[in-house]
């Protein structure tokens, strides 16, 4: 079960995140590390999307 707050989850990779919407670079706001799986909050730089979603750390 993960817990996460918000609709979107995507799974941590090597490359840098940016925004699966836009494609603009994101700031990490918040760190679960309660959950089995680490998750960090990240939110989109862009002032005119600013989306919110989850990632995930499967390993
Ligand atoms: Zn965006």
């Amino acid at each position: 079960m993960k817990m996460v707050k918000y609709s979107e989850v995507f799974t941590f990779t090597d490359q840098l995140t940016t925004c699966p919407y836009c494609g603009a670079r994101t700031e990490m706001f918040l760190e679960i590390s309660e959950s089995p799986n680490q998750a960090q909050i990240h939110k989109c730089l862009s002032v005119k999307c600013g989306f919110e979603f989850t990632e995930v750390n499967d390993n």
